[in-house]
C-alpha cells in the first residue's frame, strides 16, 4: 500500500493530532528529531486494529514536532479520535462548516475566499496555496484535473508544470486556446509529495467542485482522470471504461447520477445538443495528461476524446 509521509518541524503534535492526521490518510512523518527507524518500535495504536507505522509509544505522551507554517495541527483541528459519520469526528464537523460556507457563495472571489478561511485540512497544512482555477468564467468548456502539482502549488495556477505543458499542446491540436476555457481541479490543494488525494479529500472538496460548476454553468465539463471522473460524478466503473463515452450530468442535483451516451452512435450529437439548451452539462472523461507522459501509447485514445470534444463544440458552435 502507498504511504503518505508528511514532513514536520518544530512545533509540537499531541497524540490527538497523531489520530487526526491517520484519519486524513497520513501513515508517516518525519521531523527534525533524529530518529533510528531500524529499532524495533511499537507501532501507534490507531485502534486494535489499526496502526501506523513510524508513531512510537513515547510519542504518546510527549509531545512532538510539527508544521512550522502554522501554530500547531490541533489549534488548526478541534481533534479527537476519529469515528466516522458522528458529529465528533472531525472531518465530519469541518465539512459541514465548508458546505455551509461553499453553498453561501455566488462568485468565484467568495469561493476563493471560503477556499482559505477552510484550511484545516491537513493537506493545507503542506500547501503554499489553494489553486481554484484559471481561464475563462464564462466559458461553456471547464477542464478538471486531479490536484495540484509543485509548481502549480507555488504558481498559484493549475496545469503550469508539464503536465500543464502537454494539456496545452492537446488543446492546440484541436484549435482550442487555453485561455478561452476554465481549468480547475479536483482537490484545490496539493498534496505531499504529489500523492493522488484520499477518498476522504476528494469527498470533502466535492461541494467546492459542484458549486464552481453551478456558479460557471458549463456546457462541456472534460474530467482528466479517474480522480477528477469519479469525483465529480456517481460513475461505476474506472477510467478506462468510461472514457470514449459521454455521461449526462443534473448540476442541480448534489449527488450526480450517471447516463452514458456513445459518441459512435448517430443520435448522440442530437442528444448532446438537446440535453444542452436545457441547462446541463456533458462530461467527456479522458486521461490524465500525466497518465500520458508515462504511458504514451494511450495517446491515441485520448485522441480520439479530443476529436469527440470537437465534434460537440463543432455541433455546439461554441467558438
Ligand atoms: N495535475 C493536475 O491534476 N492538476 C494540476 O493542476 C497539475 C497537474
Amino acid at each position: 500500500m502507498a504511504k503518505n509521509i508528511v514532513i514536520l518541524q518544530n512545533q509540537p503534535l499531541t497524540q490527538s493530532d497523531l489520530y487526526t492526521l491517520r484519519s486524513y490518510g497520513i501513515s508517516e512523518y518525519f521531523d527534525n528529531q533524529p530518529r533510528n527507524r531500524f529499532q524495533a518500535q511499537n507501532s501507534f495504536q490507531i485502534d486494535s486494529k489499526k496502526t501506523v507505522s513510524g508513531f512510537t509509544p513515547k510519542l504518546q505522551e510527549q509531545k512532538i514536532p510539527t508544521v512550522t507554517q502554522h501554530n500547531t495541527v490541533s489549534q488548526k483541528i478541534q481533534s479527537v479520535t476519529p469515528s466516522p459519520n458522528t458529529a465528533s469526528n472531525p472531518m465530519v464537523l469541518l465539512l459541514e462548516e465548508f458546505k455551509k460556507d461553499i453553498q453561501k457563495c455566488t462568485s468565484i472571489s467568495e469561493l476563493q475566499k471560503a477556499l482559505c478561511v477552510h484550511n484545516k485540512l491537513p493537506l493545507c497544512l503542506t500547501a503554499t496555496q489553494p489553486v481554484l482555477g484559471y481561464g475563462d468564467l464564462n466559458s461553456p468548456i471547464v477542464f478538471i484535473g486531479e490536484a495540484p502539482g509543485e509548481e502549480e502549488d507555488l504558481e498559484g495556477k493549475p496545469f503550469v508544470g508539464k503536465a500543464g505543458k502537454l494539456l496545452t499542446a492537446v488543446l492546440d491540436s484541436i484549435n482550442i486556446d487555453r485561455e478561452k476555457i476554465f481549468i480547475t481541479n479536483t482537490v484545490p490543494w496539493r498534496p505531499p509529495g504529489n500523492r493522488v488525494p484520499t477518498s476522504s479529500e476528494v469527498n470533502f472538496f466535492k461541494p467546492f467542485i459542484h458549486r464552481l460548476l453551478q456558479i460557471i454553468k458549463p456546457k462541456v465539463i472534460v474530467t482528466l482522470g479517474g480522480t477528477a471522473t469519479s469525483g465529480l460524478c456517481t460513475v461505476k466503473s474506472g477510467i478506462v471504461s468510461m472514457r470514449g463515452k459521454i455521461i449526462l450530468c443534473n448540476l442541480e442535483t448534489l449527488e450526480i447520477n450517471a447516463e452514458y451516451l456513445d459518441i459512435n452512435e448517430q443520435q448522440t450529437l442530437s442528444k448532446v445538443s438537446e440535453y444542452t439548451q436545457q441547462g446541463n452539462p456533458i462530461i467527456i472523461p479522458t486521461y490524465h495528461p500525466s497518465y500520458l507522459i508515462r504511458s504514451p501509447g494511450q495517446k491515441k485514445q485520448a485522441w480520439s476524446d479530443m476529436i469527440t470534444l470537437k465534434k460537440v463544440i463543432d455541433t455546439l458552435q461554441f467558438f
